[in-house]
């Protein structure tokens, strides 16, 4: 996380608030997450080099960098095209290499799967079936479910083909997931 530059993520109006720890609002109304959240999914996930990880909100983009400066090699889908296009922008000034995809990403990205690990960073109605398809043997989903205002955080290991353990984390707050498979 040292190794990131959280300002880049940043809007300007706000740069001087980037470390802090805390959550800020980016633009299309939505947030760059706080940096405890950042380290405690990620850590979630177990990330080893070359792990090939789906994110589902790209956001700002600062979560796909920490995943990709720790040597994953990082898929990210995010519906806000203005938000998609700066995180491009952002990726290649850091040098960055990160396969950005514009769209609805609730239901995963099928075409690339088996994901490692998939994090999806809004907040989901409901765990779909669709992204624990996605998973591969060993992989884990690290999602927060709930409601609006509250979500704990998920967690669902791909035990073998047809198994799967689930665990709950803490409570946390994220913007909504939308699209299909997310609030309507
Ligand atoms: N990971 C981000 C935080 C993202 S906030 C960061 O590090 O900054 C959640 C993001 O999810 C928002 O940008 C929102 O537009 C996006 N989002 C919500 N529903 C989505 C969907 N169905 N597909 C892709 N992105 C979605």
């Amino acid at each position: 996380m040292e190794k990131v530059p959280r300002h880049f993520f940043f809007l300007n109006s706000l740069a001087d608030k980037a470390y802090f720890d805390q959550a800020y609002q980016i633009e299309e109304g939505q947030t760059i997450s706080q940096p405890y959240t950042v380290a405690y999914m990620t850590e979630l996930l177990s990330i080893t080099p070359g792990m090939k990880i789906l994110e589902i909100g790209t956001g700002s983009g600062y979560q796909a960098a920490i995943l990709a400066e720790m040597g994953a090699q990082v898929y990210t889908i995010e519906r806000h095209e203005k938000l998609y296009r700066k995180a491009l922008e952002i990726f290649s000034l850091l040098g960055l290499n990160i396969h950005c995809f514009w769209g609805d990403g609730s239901g995963g990205l099928t075409k690339y799967a088996p994901f490692d690990g998939i994090i999806v960073t809004a907040a989901a109605p409901r765990e779909a079936e669709m992204l624990k398809d996605q998973l591969a043997v060993g992989g884990k989903l690290v999602m927060p479910v709930g409601d609006i205002n509250s979500q704990k955080m998920v967690v669902i290991e791909r035990l073998d083909e047809n198994r799967f353990s689930r665990k709950e984390k803490g409570d946390f707050k994220f913007v909504p997931l939308l699209g299909k498979h997310g609030w309507k």
